[in-house]
């Protein structure tokens, strides 16, 4: 008998893995098709600060790849596209398959708010010849961060006649902005020697208005009357109209490229505008997909995904039963159980960003576990804090399908979790969305300085993104 051949030795490439920097092992044609994603997502993020700014431009490209509102269809076939606004802070959308939609769907899902300052419902006041806004701010920030930059105002007012007012004021060129003070340096030791988060407190947070009063000598607060007739004459909006108003201040500052490289885009909102576009533009490019592709873009996800625009409300859920009834033939068609099964064999990427290792806080992060910029997509298999608390944790064999169309199509990817265990934690949207049966797993890229007023992300990870949700929304069965 011939002796046994001994086991062949694999190649190290076969069976250790390997995540490497993107920006080493891309081609020149994905380079050249990376700084070109990289110029249309900073022009959409410059006109889309806010929640209502994102839909609204949303909805405009939709409709221009030929998408109409749902009520305007009785029954959807295949190649349909249709979209729902949530209350205009929240969108859903979505390209009919081929197959029916009792099968289930192929979803994305980001979050489209972002951290900032919102208005007091009581936000006017003068003192000492200054007139301020007093803010609350939005999510979760570190409040020093906010004194001292160029800020701008979005949003809108409701009139008591119910009259819609939009304000924009800040991103022109000659636009004036607005700025939050903060105590010089030479008066701070004091303030120095505060713990970082109250260095600034919530109450510090009011924003310089204007300066000029009234010319009446004889009014009261001439400074902020002065303010609120050049808003009554620019908008036709008196003081107690603030109590319905949605005014969000924001940084003022442009998406900039950073590095002689340009490698990076610094901007404000890239969490998690830079995982909602492209989530946004992977479904633009269906035409006829197999499943029906699904784009869900939700508001309130820094502050808990509460109210009826968050991912908490039913009216995303009321969007795909209204997928599924008029592709059934119409709403009459619906059937729970039906509509529930369909849900048990969905398959959805939760599209939100996580945290980049930062060389210069190392011990926030465990270097095995952790995503690099510029290495590509992460695959965040839980998140969570503590003992995984409030994660909803993919399962695997989901997680499987999903690395073998990734390797098909050749996606590279990273995978770890946000920092070291004891340091702290984050959550998601997907927990909400895997109550309805469906799979769901985290799937963005790494951010740094994220929450900050302006945040940094790679140009490479980016474009890998899209890649792979477009492969996720054509491929995931
Ligand atoms: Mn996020
Ligand atoms: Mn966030």
């Amino acid at each position: 008998m011939p002796a046994k051949k001994s086991k062949e030795v694999k190649k190290s490439k076969e069976i250790i893995a390997d995540f490497p920097n993107m920006y080493k092992e891309a081609s020149k044609a994905d380079l050249k098709s990376c700084m070109d994603f990289a110029e249309e997502y900073k022009a959409f993020l410059d006109i889309s600060k806010t929640e209502r700014e994102f839909v609204k431009n949303s909805i405009q490209a939709c409709e221009e790849l030929g998408f109409v509102d749902i009520d305007k269809k009785k029954t959807l076939k295949a190649g349909d596209k249709v979209y729902k606004s949530v209350k205009g802070k929240g969108l859903a959308c979505a390209v009919i398959g081929t197959h029916p939609c009792s099968e289930g769907f192929n979803i994305l899902g980001a979050h489209v708010d972002s951290p900032r300052l919102d208005l007091k419902p009581n936000p006017l006041y003068e003192d000492h010849e200054t007139v301020y806004f007093k803010t609350h701010y939005y999510g979760g920030i570190k409040k020093y961060q906010w004194t001292t930059i160029p800020l701008a105002i979005h949003g809108v007012v409701y009139t008591s006649e119910g009259k819609e007012i939009e304000i924009n004021v800040g991103e022109g060129e000659n636009d004036p902005v607005f700025y939050i003070t903060d105590l010089l340096i030479h008066l701070g030791s004091e303030q120095m020697s505060k713990k970082g988060s109250e260095i600034v407190t919530g109450e510090d947070l009011n924003v310089v208005i204007g300066g000029i009063p009234v010319s009446d000598k004889d009014a009261k607060d001439p400074y902020k009357k002065a303010v609120m007739q050049l808003l009554n004459d620019k908008y036709g909006i008196v003081e107690k109209d603030f109590v319905s108003a949605e005014l969000e201040i924001v940084p003022a500052a442009k998406a900039r490229d950073v590095g002689f490289d340009r490698s990076y885009i610094a901007a404000y909102g890239h969490d998690d505008k830079v995982c909602a576009y492209p989530s946004l533009m992977a479904l633009l490019a269906q035409e006829k997909p197999g499943r029906t592709c699904v784009t869900i873009l939700t508001d309130k996800e820094e502050i808990g995904s509460y109210s009826n625009s968050g991912a908490q409300s039913a009216i995303y859920e009321n969007f795909l039963m209204e997928l599924l009834a008029k592709n059934m033939g119409g709403i009459d068609k619906f059937n729970m159980l039906v509509y529930r099964k369909a849900m048990e064999n969905t398959k959805m990427l939760s599209t939100d960003v996580t945290s980049g290792y930062d060389p210069k806080y190392p011990g926030a992060y465990e270097v095995r576990n952790t995503a690099f910029m510029s290495h590509g997509i992460k695959i965040e298999k839980y998140t969570g804090a503590r003992g995984k608390s409030g994660s909803s944790e993919a399962n695997g064999d989901f997680v499987s399908q999903i690395v073998d169309i990734f390797a098909k199509n050749s996606i590279p990817w990273q995978t770890g979790e946000l920092g070291k265990i004891d340091v702290g934690g984050g959550g998601t949207i997907s927990a909400y969305m895997a109550k309805t049966g469906m799979d769901v797993v985290d799937i963005g890229i790494p951010v740094w300085s994220m929450h900050a007023p302006v945040e940094l992300i790679s140009k490479i990870d980016l474009y890998y993104l899209y890649l792979a949700y477009k492969v996720f929304l054509e491929n995931i069965k």
